[in-house]
């Protein structure tokens, strides 16, 4: 599939929190739902959701794992375009270390 029709999903990097630190968000916790996966693009680690998962599984050919960054590069280069959430973000946060 043409990588531009790839259904992105954007997820936080692990160092999300370094990255928006000083402005304004509450930081992102991870819960237990969450794993660990890479960028497509840039091979960072990120954090993705259960949600996100179970996508990427039905459709791994039609879909796109992105950190951040690199999706908002990718929605650029697309012209924009909806950004949908796939919900979830209720589970049990993992706990720190
Ligand atoms: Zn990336």
């Amino acid at each position: 599939m043409q990588r531009e029709k790839r259904v992105m999903l954007g997820c936080p990097p692990t160092n999300i929190n370094e990255l928006l630190e000083g402005m304004g968000v509450p930081p992102f916790v991870p819960t237990v739902e969450h794993s660990l996966a890479q960028c497509e693009d840039c091979g960072t680690d990120v954090w993705i959701g259960p949600n996100q998962r179970a996508a990427r599984a039905r459709a791994p050919q039609a879909t796109l794992v992105v950190c951040m960054a690199c999706g908002l590069i990718e929605q650029a280069k697309r012209g924009g375009g909806a950004v949908g959430h796939l919900g979830g973000g209720g589970g049990r946060p993992r706990l720190p270390g």
